[in-house]
């Protein structure tokens, strides 16, 4: 290769780097085995598609799903497979509900970091359940200052999803038996879901900031990842994406980014456009509400 060929080859090479799309993936809630009786197999079986695949992506448990004994013990597997562990509170109360008082969700945050803070990959990083992070300027700031004074940083998400909700049909459907056409039919769609909230808060992002950022995308600890996560990662690679740590995502000042709404929370994208005055923006950005319809269109049990 000569020269001018060379350095057209690595101008190439910069700009498509520049323009890429990168996200990396975070697993709430965790299981309770002395509740799920498959709890143990399918965080096993996430694990083992994260090491197949190179990947390194964050959990953060919340006592209220792990429990205090058997679910505690799956989250130190992660820790123990090199994946970040975060704080996603005990009890999972939202702070966005008039009922819990600052004070309370605090001592939540609490119980939560003295569980899980010996693990060896522990980050003081804070994943609001439902990601709802105040109803008040009170409880916002207040929460935002007490995490200041203790060295936690927040653990927002730039790509919401509903992969809950999707896994509420899954069970359904794997629970009835015989259903392998419908389960084909949806996880079809349940990838397609996913792609469309990446393209969604891509774009938005690149809106509000002028830029696409290292995504944090939101997932959860169950039974449909732990199934279809090769698909997923598949999927997103042969859309350009590449899968990236979350500790390297969260460098991206994106996440530093604290928006000035009310009620607070949602995907910081969704926030940040919120506080520019974007219009049209839905609320909740995301809900198992807006996926229903078209999943009973095709016949699933969508309730
Ligand atoms: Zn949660």
């Amino acid at each position: 290769m000569n020269v001018r060929r060379a350095v057209i080859a690595l101008a190439l090479l910069l700009a498509g780097s520049a323009g890429a799309q990168s996200l990396s993936l975070t697993f709430d809630d965790g299981l309770n085995p002395d509740k799920e009786p498959q709890a143990r197999a399918w965080n096993s079986q996430l694990l083992e598609h994260l090491r197949r695949a190179d990947i390194k992506a964050m959990v953060f448990p919340a006592l209220a799903r792990t429990g205090d004994g058997a679910g505690r013990a799956l989250i130190a597997d992660w820790a123990a497979a090199g994946h970040a562990v975060g704080n996603h509170t005990s009890r999972h109360r939202s702070l966005g509900s008039q009922k819990v008082a600052l004070e309370a969700f605090i001592e939540d945050v609490q119980e939560a970091d003295a569980a899980f803070n010996a693990l060896p990959t522990w980050q003081r990083r804070l994943r609001f359940p439902f990601l709802k992070e105040g109803d008040t300027v009170d409880k916002r700031d207040g929460m935002r200052a007490w995490m200041y004074d203790h060295g936690y940083e927040s653990a927002p998400v730039s790509i919401d999803t509903s992969d809950w909700y999707y896994n509420d049909v899954f069970l359904t459907l794997s629970k009835a038996g015989g259903q392998d056409a419908k389960l084909e039919v949806l996880r079809a769609h349940y990838i397609r879901h996913l792609l469309d909230r990446a393209a969604y808060y891509d774009k938005l992002a690149l809106q509000v900031t002028g830029k696409r950022p290292m995504h944090v995308m939101l997932l959860h600890v169950n039974a449909i990842n732990a199934t279809w996560l090769p698909q997923v990662v598949e999927a997103f690679k042969g859309q350009g994406w590449a899968i990236i740590s979350p500790r390297k995502a969260f460098t991206d000042p994106l996440y530093a980014t604290p928006p000035d709404t009310l009620p607070a929370g949602e995907s910081i994208v969704w926030a940040l456009a919120k506080a520019t005055g974007v219009t049209g923006l839905r609320y909740p950005a995301e809900d198992g509400d807006y996926e229903a319809p078209a999943l009973r269109a095709l016949g699933l049990p969508a309730d």
